[in-house]
């Protein structure tokens, strides 16, 4: 009567890596993906270090650059490097990265079919129906891993208001001592956007260049204005041979939202998984994807399909944290300068950055840590300006 236990829809790292980790578990699983792979996806492709805590297959084929350190201004009132003790991690273009996953996805078991756009999803007490390019497929489960704009979100009734940031990059063609210049780097910029940051990411061969914000604050921004102004503030960036442009949307996590319900999973950008302090989104992705598996393994097996488990357990994973991402960011983002200053003199503080790269510690933690520190770095600065003066 099913024509698969599992239908997919999306093949960024979330769907990718549920089909993946589903396929494997024996469930009969059809990943849907509407472009043709490999597809282009607008992203920075920075993969940080905590992502190979959850994602069991080398990447290594699809690393463009590792990274050893940051770079960190503010227009030119502030610019200082960021020495890490290890790599903090890599950058990827995300056409091969997610390739990449879908190829192992389909080693695993599951059936990928790219150029196949879902343009009706029903869900039903007795199955779910799915139409893509006038077929019709039945499934007894669906996993919305269709990104910011997702179809199965609505078709659930599971999408609401939400907290968003707004992103614009160019891929850049540079001549190639610009982009030698940062070879390993990863560089932002926070005075170049209001509530958010520039970026510079190296390719092997190119640079991605962006402007994100963190647009719930209520502003309006003309992104396509910021980046040129940016393109044309940065020196490393002048000469370019080509620039390509693509935007995109980032839902931000940080709050209770329902993200599954009976036969349905949302995971990754579907369900607001991005970090509201950096726009992080595919280790995320990675791991609700790898969550989203496992209940729904479980819950075919036990014939339990309304899967509100899988709701509390993101919340769980995630929730929390990112309240106190967003929390940060709602102080950073509004006194950029101080805190870059702040940052700048802190060793505390960089090997913060360092440990929530490689997840040792959440933003939970680092607040908290943080907080307990603030009355002696108080101490000290009076006491520095009291001998000072
Ligand atoms: C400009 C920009 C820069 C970013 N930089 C970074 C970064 O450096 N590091 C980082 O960690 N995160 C970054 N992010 C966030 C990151 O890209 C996302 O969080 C991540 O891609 C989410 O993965 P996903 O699998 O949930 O969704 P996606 O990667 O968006 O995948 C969804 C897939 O679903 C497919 N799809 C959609 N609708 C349908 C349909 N109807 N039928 C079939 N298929 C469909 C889409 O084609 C797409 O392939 C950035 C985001 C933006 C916009």
């Amino acid at each position: 009567m099913f024509d698969y236990d599992v239908i997919i829809v999306g093949s960024g790292p979330s769907g990718t890596t549920a089909a993946r980790h589903l396929a494997r578990a024996g469930v009969k699983t059809l990943l849907l993906e509407k472009e043709k792979l490999p597809r282009y996806k607008p992203c920075g492709g920075g993969v940080t270090a905590k992502v190979k805590n959850v994602l069991d297959l080398d990447f290594s084929p699809t690393i463009e650059d590792t990274i050893a350190h940051a770079s960190v201004a503010f227009r030119d009132q502030i610019r200082f490097p960021v020495q890490f003790s290890a790599p903090v991690g890599w950058s990827v273009m995300r056409d091969k990265f997610d390739a990449l996953l879908a190829e192992h996805a389909a080693k695993a078991g599951a059936q990928v079919r790219d150029a196949s756009k879902v343009t009706r999803v029903d869900i039903a007490d007795d199955g779910v129906r799915v139409q893509v390019n006038g077929d019709e497929f039945r499934a007894q489960v669906i996993v919305g891993a269709d990104g910011a704009n997702g179809l199965v979100a609505r078709a659930a009734g599971l999408h609401r208001e939400r907290r968003l940031a707004a992103a614009l990059e160019a891929e850049m063609e540079l001549p190639n001592e610009s982009v030698e210049h940062w070879r390993g780097v990863w560089h932002f910029d926070f005075g170049a956007v209001p509530f958010g940051y520039a970026w510079i990411f190296p390719k092997a061969e190119h640079l991605s260049v962006g402007v994100g914000a963190f647009v719930h604050y209520g502003q309006k921004l003309d992104f396509r204005a910021l980046l040129n102004q940016y393109i044309a503030s940065e020196p490393t960036l002048h000469h370019a041979k080509k620039i390509a442009l693509h935007g995109h949307t980032l839902p931000l996590g940080g709050y209770r939202r329902q993200v599954s319900g009976t036969r349905v999973v949302l995971a990754g950008d579907a369900a607001n998984l991005v970090d509201p302090f950096s726009g992080e989104g595919i280790y995320a992705a990675i791991k609700s994807g790898g969550l989203a598996a496992e209940h729904i393994a479980r819950g075919l097996d036990a014939g339990k399909l309304d899967f509100a488990e899988y709701t509390a357990h993101v919340q769980r994973e995630f929730t929390r944290d990112y309240r106190y991402a967003g929390g940060l960011g709602m102080v950073f983002y509004r006194m950029p300068v101080t805190l870059l200053k702040t940052y700048a003199q802190s060793n505390i503080l960089k090997h913060f950055t360092e440990e929530i790269a490689h997840a040792d510690m959440d933003y939970h933690a680092v607040v908290g840590k943080g907080l307990r520190r603030l009355p002696h770095f108080l101490w000290r600065k009076t006491f520095q300006k009291l001998r000072a003066g």
